[in-house]
């Protein structure tokens, strides 16, 4: 078992400024909170904190981490709160140990592959420090090397775990040494009988591995020398996973796989590498599109090296890897390698929070050109902009930040969107403007006959449900114009005795149709029901088609075309493109002449022209609105309603309506207000003929002295 003085020992010779006392201090009191609780395998729990400890020097990582590796299960294990770990050992340990704490709570329920890469981004989404993710690292290799006190179902799913998620963090983070490890360890529980195969079939070929091992080293040390390059050469038989992964591609037993060995070529300078992989090319053939230049183009974990397969003396395929000791210590210690443990070295800022060392990496990533690879680091830096969470079935959804149970819905299904009519969240009912966060597990609950809100548009985050909202929204507006255009039109047409359907062919239908340059029935109906097109247009093209005595026609026509006129001239307002519309003004803002307006198509009743300041507008339908313009017009008034404030004057009424009075504007209505704290308040309802005349009036009450404000209401 390790020991305290073995973990304060390790870390004092890559970092000899380390904080000992934090690391004792955190020893004594996971000792003492753990105490009495044992693990599976009969010891002292406390071995526990103690082996993830010394793992995390093995990593190189700082005291920090140490002493978070050592407390990393107080919280979660015993009446440690997390307030108790804040008080004695500040912020960060608090924030990591927090960080191991929510990640140890997802439940990794799915099953599915590509599951796991949400999942991975899910825990770095979660780990504000990367610290956390290296503690977690840790205590999760301690625990496969402690897997067998498990039964066996924990031991697969365990395992299955640390293969498709904690694995690949660990390569992400550039520690290859831990990938294989945890890799290895993986297979050990998943595939035993492949496992033990593997490692039988490297034993038998031992004795001739290293012999066939000491050989080519022979050979390239006398090459390199001779050449004049100072080289370490170390030759190892590859990692069990990647021969099982060999195995697998290419349907191969043990016996069937040659090339298990892999050499390491480690120089001086970049300019010995490329020397020696020209050396190695000259004297054995390389084989085909096995040869990677990571040196020029780093992986986004910064790993360096040369890679290249050649064809052995004996015949069969080696692979080698060529670096400096500088790439080498990269790709064995990975993210811990760009610590400094130097003179003024402050744990903690900079150098581990915010992803520095992945803002560093982008920063040293210009020049990739793997657009994938890029993409995934980038996709590192953005992670605070997205929540990771879960369905009931353990399924992971990736949103944006600020997202709420409608945006989840719509992600699952449009129809689940459609009908979501409440959401819990972690088992408890929220309301559907609740932000979800990373971890949560969301059930959305439905009712058959529910329909999407409007009002849901105010907060939804994602795409997806503001185009699905907006799509049923205007086709439930649609069926209902189309409805409300058909009652419209059979009414003209009963005037008529005429019917819709009895009367009149799908193909005189259509003709009219096109000749409204429309597409459908269903069309034509819908434009009349919004007001786009009248009843009168339409019937006025049917009716010739059925062959009404010409007299009669005329009259109809006649008559349709004096009624649209007489409602035409007295709006002052132009709809953009069409003739004769039913204009009204809203009652929200009351648009003056001269401001800028639009138009809003109501179902049936025309067009409302609104301000286009108007708040009623902004969150319509935009195929409703329409363009509308201002006609000239001499004999137009308006009504606006002004509200006066100004400092209690005598007078006051009579200097206010001198001003409408020069303005040619008419008083309809007056009423004025003292308040207590003196101040006067007078209401007024004028005529005025457009927007300019208002404006210039109320330009001229604010040149008053005494007046403090002049609004419109
Ligand atoms: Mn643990």
């Amino acid at each position: 078992m390790i020991r305290l003085n073995d973990i304060t020992s390790d870390i004092l010779s890559y970092h000899p400024i380390a904080d000992i006392g934090l690391i004792e201090k955190a020893y004594v009191y996971s000792a003492k909170v753990h105490k009495g609780q044992v693990r599976l395998s009969g010891e002292p729990y406390l071995t526990h904190p103690l082996e993830v400890a010394g793992i995390l020097t093995k990593m190189k990582m700082d005291e920090v981490s140490v002493a978070s590796g050592l407390l990393h299960d107080t919280v979660e294990d015993t009446l440690t709160e997390l307030s108790d770990i804040e008080q004695m050992f500040g912020k960060e340990v608090t924030g990591i140990v927090d960080g191991v704490t929510k990640i140890s709570k997802i439940h990794f329920l799915s099953k599915e592959v590509q599951q796991a890469e949400n999942i991975r981004k899910m825990i770095l989404a979660m780990s504000s420090d990367i610290r956390v993710i290296l503690v977690k690292l840790a205590d999760r290799l301690h625990n496969m090397q402690t897997l067998g006190f498990q039964p066996p179902e924990k031991q697969e799913a365990i395992a299955r775990e640390t293969l498709d998620i904690y694995a690949p963090l660990a390569g992400r983070m550039g520690i290859y040494w831990l990938k294989s490890t945890l890799e290895d360890l993986s297979l050990f529980y998943l595939e035993p009988k492949i496992y033990k195969d593997i490692r039988l079939g490297i034993a038998q070929r031992q004795e001739g591995q290293e012999k066939f091992i000491r050989e080519i080293k022979e050979i390239l040390s006398r090459k390199l020398s001779e050449a004049n390059i100072k080289t370490t050469i170390k030759g190892r038989h590859k990692h069990f996973y990647s021969i099982y992964q060999k195995m697998m591609e290419q349907d191969l037993n043990i016996d069937q796989v040659y090339d298990i060995l892999a050499f390491r070529i480690i120089v001086n300078s970049v300019k010995d590498c490329y020397e020696v992989l020209g050396l190695i090319h000259s004297m054995w053939n390389p084989v085909a599109g096995r040869f990677k230049d990571y040196i020029s183009l780093p992986k986004a974990n910064m790993y360096q090296s040369l890679h290249t397969t050649v064809i052995s003396p004996l015949g069969e395929r080696m692979e080698i890897q060529i670096r400096t000791w500088d790439m080498d210590k990269i790709a064995e210690e990975g993210i811990a390698a760009h610590w400094r443990y130097k003179e003024g070295y402050e744990s903690g800022k900079e150098m581990y929070t915010q992803y520095a060392w992945m803002k560093h990496l982008l920063e040293s990533q210009k020049s990739l050109t793997n657009p994938k690879e890029f993409l995934e680091t980038v996709r590192l830096d953005l992670f605070s902009n997205e929540v990771y969470v879960f369905t009931p079935k353990g399924e992971v959804k990736e949103l944006p930040r600020g997202a709420t149970p409608i945006d989840f819905a719509y992600s699952i299904h449009s129809e689940i969107g459609n009908r979501c009519i409440g959401a819990k969240v972690n088992e408890k009912i929220v309301r559907l403007t609740h932000q979800l966060e990373t971890g949560d597990i969301i059930q959305i609950l439905t009712s058959k006959n529910h329909k999407p809100s409007k009002d849901w548009l105010k907060f939804v985050k994602t795409s997806t449900a503001k185009t699905r909202i907006r799509q049923w929204i205007k086709k439930e507006g649609r069926i209902e114009s189309i409805t409300i255009g058909r009652d419209i039109l059979e009414k003209e047409l009963k005037k008529f005795n005429l019917n819709l359907t009895r009367h009149f062919s799908s193909e005189q239908l259509l003709d009219v149709v096109h000749r409204f340059s429309l597409n459908s029935v269903d069309n034509l109906l819908a434009n009349i029901g919004y007001g786009k097109i009248s009843a009168k247009q339409v019937l006025n093209r049917l009716v010739p088609h059925l062959g009404i005595k010409e007299d009669k026609t005329e009259g109809l026509v006649q008559k349709i075309v004096h009624k649209i006129k007489r409602k035409k001239g007295d709006t002052g307002i132009k709809v953009k493109g069409m003739s004769d519309m039913l204009i009204r003004f809203a009652k929200c803002c009351h648009p003056l002449a001269g401001e800028s307006v639009i138009g809003y198509i109501t179902r049936g009743r025309g067009v409302t022209i609104h301000s286009k300041k108007c708040r009623h507008i902004q969150d319509v339908d935009p195929d409703r609105l329409v363009e509308v313009e201002w006609e000239p017009s001499e004999d137009m008034t308006y009504l606006a309603k002004l509200k006066v404030t100004n400092i209690a004057k005598k007078g006051m009424l009579s200097i206010l309506s001198a001003i409408f009075t020069q303005s040619e504007a008419n008083i309809l209505d007056a009423n004025v207000q003292t308040t207590i704290d003196k101040k006067g308040i007078s209401t007024f309802t004028i005529e005025v003929s457009d927007y300019a005349q208002l404006r210039d009036i109320i330009s001229k009450i604010k040149k008053i002295k005494e007046v403090l404000k002049v609004e419109r209401i």
